[in-house]
């Protein structure tokens, strides 16, 4: 599953956030309603919105010590992980309890243990460190990575834009390109623990330093690990040599983002010529994994990299490689002490935060990316009424119909491609709050006193769930986020937009709100993800999801034409990241803010029309409709990065920072210019307006 989502970095996953006791609070902290009254009304909407909407709200909401970035996202991302803690403490407290509750409560109050943890120490591992210790040959590396792969959880295993996060190499399951209703067994690229390869590749003073301050890393973590000194610093330069040369060997960013680059669909014995020293009958065996008709292999240069490192590293190196990989997974399941040198580079280093979050908030977090289908039925029980999901749908109708009309509208499509667009979008399955069916976590055994234990059986859970799917057809019901998540996606494979009830919250979706407010926050939400089907990667798959062609030659030109004009807009200096942004990066989810919030406006003009009224229509709050509208999406957008997270998420991520998807948006847009006076000459109107849906 290959998720293009609204957030960027997933909130709810993380490694780099970690925990520390703290006492949880009592009752849930408020949820956010939209305020027109928020606004500096000392500056001008025309010169800079993003200020104008959001410089009161960021003053009065500094960023929280333990986080890396402030804004309503993360204040309704507080909130949702406070709501689950409430149903897992409940559940971890209650005397008769269902076998979902027991396996919730007891993973939560694994994980609350701390003072079993601290005592076990890196023990835990041991068996792991030991099977790695164990290998007399490089001959043995599959069956060894085999048995890593089975129990660590790679992070970051649904946003894999730029990198898979894990050891070595990732595997994970994925419809066929060319076929979307089978699901075949994906081989990507993956072994780095910095966020992207360019960490390792780049020559500027600070990617230097950050190479400097991760070498320290390793070699404190294997310190750690029991390793004398000496021996852990030279292991670290091996390990650093040799995450660089997989770096080299991955595929470039840019390269990453058009499909066809990824479709390199092969046999086994094809998979095996490109890496003769790894036997993959061998590590397929060890993983119980069934057959695949065939192999995805998303970035095959890759693997002859991995192939000439296997040749060239001793075997002392790649056990080093393998141990610090497993403890780095491993690091905040296990004492403080892995705890804290993990929260001192990932955190505080490349994220910028300066403590650990409470420990409640980040078992909370683990129970639910581990169990989340079984977190998430007390959390919509409790959280997501009925009537707030039947409002979704009917919003998801109106902004599809606007979608509808913006296609016929189009003056640069032929009739033939717009027929074919049509048949997409209604061919596209919306899931709204969570799943109609609640995945089964009776096989997996969680017990209270066994933390590490429980996140090594969820990970084998998980895994081997994902291999069951390999040559079977695919579930486009499936979800790819939990329900508590704040966040949404398209996945352009299952035609699906998913919407977690996490999100469907003030002050995205709020029941209290005119329908200005509720269109111009979680309706450009909605937009955003529908456009992603028909974005630069989106438009390259047909209604079934396969990577078909469907345009017309003339047609596609037109739309690289119109992608372009983003692409150079968003080719920007970011002076709050110190670095530039790639419009071509970022061109898919600069397509979907754009485009979503068009549609937005669109069904919000439409619903207005059956009530006899227009976006100048006064709104009843001192605004019209329409700057109710402006101010609300705004308003989702408001908060701030630390310099660290601004960066690392310029440069490896394909989302802009809040202040461009506000103001780079607003200013391609004559609505917005209508409803608040702004005149050519502005900042916020721009000369070359973009406009591609
Ligand atoms: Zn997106």
């Amino acid at each position: 599953m290959r998720l293009l989502n609204f957030l960027g970095v997933p909130l709810l996953v993380g490694c780099a956030l970690m925990a520390r006791a703290g006492s949880p609070p009592d009752a849930l902290p408020a949820l956010e309603h939209f305020d027109p009254a928020q606004v500096d009304k000392t500056l001008d909407p025309c010169s800079d919105f993003f200020q104008y909407a959001c410089s009161k709200w960021i003053k009065a909401n500094p960023i929280p010590p333990d986080m890396s970035r402030s804004g309503t996202f993360t204040k309704l991302f507080i909130w949702s992980v406070s709501a689950v803690h409430s149903t897992l403490e409940d559940a971890a407290n209650a005397s008769d309890r269902t076998p979902v509750e027991q396996k919730v409560g007891d993973y939560y109050a694994s994980c609350m243990d701390e003072a079993t943890i601290n005592k076990l120490g890196i023990d835990p591992l041991k068996p792991e460190l030991d099977r790695i210790a164990a290998l007399h040959d490089k001959s043995q590396l599959p069956e060894v990575i085999a048995s890593i792969h089975q129990v660590i959880r790679p992070a970051n295993l649904n946003f894999i834009d730029a990198e898979y996060q894990g050891v070595l190499f990732g595997l994970y399951a994925q419809p066929d390109f060319d076929n979307a209703r089978i699901t075949l067994a994906a081989l990507d690229q993956s072994g780095m623990g910095l966020p992207g390869r360019e960490f390792y590749l780049n020559d500027d003073d600070k990617s230097k330093e950050i190479r400097e301050q991760y070498l320290k890393h390793i070699a404190k973590m294997l310190e750690l690990s029991g390793e004398p000194q000496t021996q852990a610093a030279a292991d670290a330069k091996v390990i650093l040599a040799m995450e660089t040369s997989l770096a080299r060997a991955a595929m470039e960013i840019i390269a990453r983002r058009d499909p066809k680059n990824q479709n390199n669909k092969m046999s086994l014995t094809q998979v095996q010529a490109l890496t003769p020293s790894f036997n993959w009958s061998r590590y397929f065996a060890a993983m119980h994994a069934p057959a695949s008709p065939q192999y995805v292999v998303l970035a095959p240069e890759f693997f002859r990299g991995m192939e000439k490192l296997i040749t060239s590293e001793s075997l002392d190196h790649w056990q080093a490689y393998l141990r610090y990989s497993t403890l780095s997974f491993s690091a905040p399941l296990l004492s403080q002490p892995f705890e804290d040198e993990n929260f001192d580079f990932f955190g505080r280093r490349l994220s910028g935060s300066k403590e650990l979050q409470p420990r409640w908030r980040r078992c909370s977090q683990s129970a639910d990316f581990d169990l989340g289908e079984a977190v998430g039925q007390a959390y919509v029980a409790r959280y997501f009424p009925p009537e707030s999901k039947q409002s979704t749908v009917q919003m998801v109708k109106a902004i599809e119909t606007a979608l509808h009309q913006d296609i016929d509208a189009a003056t640069w499509m032929s009739p033939h491609t717009k027929q074919l667009a049509h048949i997409k979008l209604a061919a596209q399955i919306d899931k709204i709050g969570y799943p109609d069916h609640w995945r089964d976590y009776s096989s997996l055994v969680i017990k209270r006193d066994d933390y590490l234990g429980n996140m090594q059986r969820s990970a084998s859970f998980e895994i081997n769930r994902r291999m069951s799917k390999f040559g079977q057809p695919s579930d486009r019901y499936e979800w790819g986020m939990t329900p508590a998540t704040v966040n949404a996606y398209e996945d352009t494979q299952s035609n699906t937009i998913n919407f977690p009830a996490g999100i469907l919250q003030p002050p995205f979706f709020d029941s209290k709100a005119i329908e200005a407010v509720n269109y111009g926050a979680i309706g450009a939400v909605i937009g955003h993800e529908i456009t992603h089907g028909f974005d630069d990667q989106g438009r390259k798959f047909d209604d079934n999801g396969n990577l078909t062609d469907w345009w017309t030659a003339a047609d596609a030109a037109n739309y690289d034409e119109r992608d372009k004009c983003l692409q150079d807009e968003y080719t920007q200096e970011v002076p709050e990241a110190g670095v530039k942004q790639n419009g071509k990066l970022s061109a898919g989810e600069d397509t979907a803010d754009n485009g979503g919030i068009h549609l937005a406006l669109a069904a919000l003009q439409n619903t207005l029309k059956t009530q006899g009224k227009d976006l100048d229509t006064a709104a009843g709050n001192g605004l019209t409709e329409s700057q109710s509208f402006f101010l609300a999406y705004a308003n989702v957008w408001c908060g701030e990065s630390r310099p660290e997270a601004a960066r690392t998420a310029v440069m490896t991520q394909g989302h802009s920072l809040n202040r461009y998807r506000v103001n780079n948006v607003v200013a391609n847009m004559p609505e917005f210019a209508h409803a608040f006076g702004c005149h050519s000459g502005q900042q916020m109107v721009h000369a070359n307006a973009c406009r591609v849906w």
